[in-house]
């Protein structure tokens, strides 16, 4: 009965959310911070004194939303971890200054960036051109691959888990397709530097569209937001489930020239004419009002990640440099599934990937001290196994 086209989904698989007991829950790099108190009161402002505007179609443009996204962009630069409070706003660091203002037109927002990427797929690239992505990266760009049928091209990463731009830039040439990865990519955690991108753009097509997914930068990486100055075909992809604590919220956006966000807008309004939920807008909007509670968040876990790299480190574990709320380490002589498994028995769910090449290595979401605290517990016991 299904389509044949059914055959080219290979759907994701999510971290595991068992209901079996009670985990502490390090497999999804979800924020253990809850999103700021604006955005609890703005919600239930909403449904208390607006009840009847839940019966109404939502702003079809999110206009207060993507005026709100643009604001909190050009007061933190686009990382947060390194923005400098002033009350509850924040000024960039120097190094983040965006050397132009990010304008609500170049703002396209939608149901989590998975979906947002979705659109991204179906505007830019093309079905049989081979799209360039690295080889270990986020799982979702094979889904969407299969979805569109667009071709892959995956590109070894470098011996240190850097991506190899200068193959990626040669292959997206040749192959005149196309190019998406995240930066900092996952699940490795290191980042490129701006100025590698900039080159890396500089090496590949103007024609076609230079796809970076920052779902993590705002945990201390390099953003790209600058380079939409010099470059027209940038699309640059962000989310509020890892930095903005909402994962549950499900809302994703794109930053990128008016023309671009003008062509995914059209692929949604080709499915679905109405964004996101008229809820998830009002509680959007209310958490780009309170950049500096952000930054705090992205601060303590920094900190933490820091603090516990330095604990693996100590104990024989190879920590790869992370960029992110999470990172990714391997106990040489110990099998990943195995760590994975003793980690589990104790309460703590942390993410293993069986593909081959990764299979030693757990990624481990940055919690809360107390979580941390616990885990570096559970690490201790499997040590010596
Ligand atoms: C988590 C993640 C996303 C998806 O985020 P949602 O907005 O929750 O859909 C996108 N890209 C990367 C690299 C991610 O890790």
């Amino acid at each position: 009965m299904n389509s044949k086209r059914m055959k080219n989904l290979h759907p994701y698989v999510p971290g595991e959310q068992p209901e079996d007991r009670v985990y502490v829950k390090l497999n999804a790099n979800e924020n253990p911070y809850p999103p700021c108190p604006e955005v609890i009161s703005s919600i239930t402002g909403f449904v208390t004194s607006h009840p009847e505007k839940l019966g109404l179609y939502p702003d079809p443009d999110s206009r207060v939303l993507h005026e709100a996204i643009a604001g909190m962009l050009n007061r933190t630069g686009g990382v947060l971890a390194r923005a400098v409070p002033e009350g509850k706003q924040c000024r960039p660091a120097e190094q983040d200054r965006i050397p132009f203002t990010v304008t609500p037109d170049m703002i396209y927002s939608g149901n989590g960036s998975d979906e947002v990427l979705s659109f991204v797929f179906y505007a830019f690239f093309d079905c049989g051109t081979k799209l360039v992505v690295p080889e270990f990266s986020y799982s979702f760009y094979p889904v969407y691959g299969g979805f569109y049928n667009i071709p892959l091209d995956p590109v070894k990463l470098n011996s240190d888990w850097t991506l190899d731009t200068v193959k990626m830039t040669a292959h997206e040439k040749r192959n005149k397709s196309g190019i998406i990865f995240a930066n900092p990519n996952a699940p490795t955690g290191r980042g490129l530097t701006r100025s590698q991108v900039r080159e890396m753009i500089r090496n590949t097509r103007s024609d076609k569209v230079f796809v970076v997914d920052e779902a993590y930068v705002d945990f201390g990486g390099e953003s790209c937001i600058p380079l939409l100055a010099e470059f027209p075909n940038l699309v640059i992809v962000r989310t509020f489930s890892k930095s903005l604590c909402s994962a549950g919220m499900r809302l994703g956006y794109i930053v990128a020239s008016p023309e671009l966000v003008q062509a995914v807008t059209t692929v949604k309004n080709s499915l679905n004419h109405f964004p996101i939920d008229a809820v998830a807008q009002v509680a959007g909007t209310a958490a780009c009002c309170n950049d500096a509670y952000y930054a705090g968040c992205a601060g303590k876990i920094a900190y933490e990640r820091e603090k516990f790299s330095a604990f693996l480190t100590a104990r024989g574990w190879n920590v790869l440099p992370s960029q992110t709320n999470f990172v990714f380490a391997e106990k040489p002589g110990i099998d990943g599934g195995a760590a994975y498994r003793k980690i589990k028995e104790q309460g703590i769910l942390v993410r293993h990937f069986a593909t081959k090449g990764i299979e030693n290595y757990l990624r481990i979401t940055i919690g809360t001290p107390e979580q941390m605290k616990k885990l570096c517990d559970a690490v201790e016991k499997i040590t010596d196994c």
